[in-house]
């Protein structure tokens, strides 16, 4: 288990963790997700014991990390800028984890969790070439490798798969969620691809500006966003938001009058307002719930779905539906939407300074 109570950590005027909380749970999956410079590094290192913090406590299994050397915590870390012999082989840097005095282990059994690793990983074949010859996708896979080679208290991944290609961070995403299940090894992954925090997190913090804005498993960080910012962070295409305001009676009114919907918002009367809907929830034609009309402004094919661009008024909505829903549209169509109350989400106006809060339902 990793518990962060309140750290805080500046470089100069930068202040890169901000009273930050964070708790993974034993056994834990827990990815950490942010834009770059968001403080996840430094989350980690941390953690780790490589820096440290102005203030707030680091706890390893419920024990103060205060005054603990990096190497005495028993996490082990893998770094966005791996670092590797590059003129060893594969199997030397898989192998060096194993040969410190912590970890020592029989050379057969090293062997063995070398090739059981290596197989994981899929490396097996270039254990033998030295790590400078092989590619920026191999030598990660690699740095990777020695991680996760011996047993430690939690794994600290900072963006394992960032230089592989899309397919083999998909093939390695499914492998890396199939070792976490089997090890159960409390790990602390950060990255800033939301597609593989949800693929991979058991749960997810959002961390911005070096402070975990919300905390949640999937379903609640999709169906229950803390704020627009988050909203918008999940999801392609991204989510609807309309700007408008709360009617007298409750309801959301578009900005310029042409969309109006029964919400029954708990805010009072003129509050300015975000209605979200996610472009899967927005259904092509009649169906359960409220009804919307507008025109086609555009249409695009992704695979057996299409993504239709919808014009309501001033506003366009984006809606993806299965391809044989919308053949035949064409700009300037009439159609009609329909939404299920439930798949509304209302948020305060942004802000500059702060994206709108969720305020409903
Ligand atoms: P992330 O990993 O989310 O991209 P980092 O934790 O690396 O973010 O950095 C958070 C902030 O702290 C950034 O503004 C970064 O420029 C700054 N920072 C990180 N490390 C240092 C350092 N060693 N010296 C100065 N500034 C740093
Ligand atoms: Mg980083």
């Amino acid at each position: 288990m990793i518990v962060l109570r309140g750290i805080s950590k500046t470089y100069g005027r930068t202040t890169a963790l901000d009273d930050l909380d964070l708790e993974v749970r034993e056994g834990e999956f827990f990815c950490l997700l942010g834009p770059s410079g968001a403080g996840k590094t430094t989350t980690l290192k941390t953690v780790a014991g490589l820096e440290q913090p102005d203030s707030g406590t680091v706890e390893l299994d419920g024990k103060d990390m205060n005054g603990v050397e990096p190497y005495d915590r028993g996490v082990a870390m893998c770094f966005e800028s791996y670092a590797l012999y590059p003129h060893k082989s594969a199997y030397d840097n898989l192998a060096s984890p194993l040969r410190s005095p912590r970890h020592r282990l029989p050379a057969v059994q090293a062997r063995e969790r070398i090739g059981e690793t290596a197989e994981l990983l899929g490396i097996s074949a270039l254990l033998d070439r030295p790590v400078g010859q092989l590619s920026n996708g191999q030598r990660q896979r690699v740095a990777l490798g020695r991680v996760l080679v011996r047993p430690a208290r939690a794994f600290l991944l900072d963006e394992p798969l960032s230089h592989l290609d899309a397919k083999l961070r998909q093939q390695m995403r499914a492998e890396l969620k199939a070792i976490g299940a089997v090890r159960r090894t409390t790990t602390l992954y950060v990255t800033h691809d939301s597609v593989e925090a949800l693929a991979l997190g058991d749960r997810i913090g959002v961390i911005r500006d070096g402070r975990i804005v919300q905390t949640g498993t999937r379903e609640e960080i999709w169906y229950r966003p803390y704020d627009t910012e988050v909203a918008r962070a999940f999801g392609r295409p991204r989510i609807n938001l309309l700007p408008g305001a709360v009617a007298p009676d409750g309801g959301f009114r578009s900005a310029d009058g042409e969309v109006e919907l029964p919400i029954g918002a708990q805010a009072s009367c003129g509050t300015q307002v975000l209605i979200g809907v996610r472009p899967r929830d927005l259904t092509l034609g009649e169906g359960p719930g409220h009804e919307l009309t507008g025109t086609v402004y555009v249409t695009e094919v992704l695979g057996r779905s299409v993504e239709v661009t919808v014009r309501l008024g001033e506003q366009h909505v984006s809606l993806v539906a299965p391809r044989g829903d919308a053949t035949g549209l064409r700009p300037d169509d009439p159609v009609r939407l329909s939404v299920r109350p439930e798949n509304l989400l209302l948020f305060e106006a942004d802000r500059p300074e702060r994206p709108g809060r969720r305020i409903g339902p």
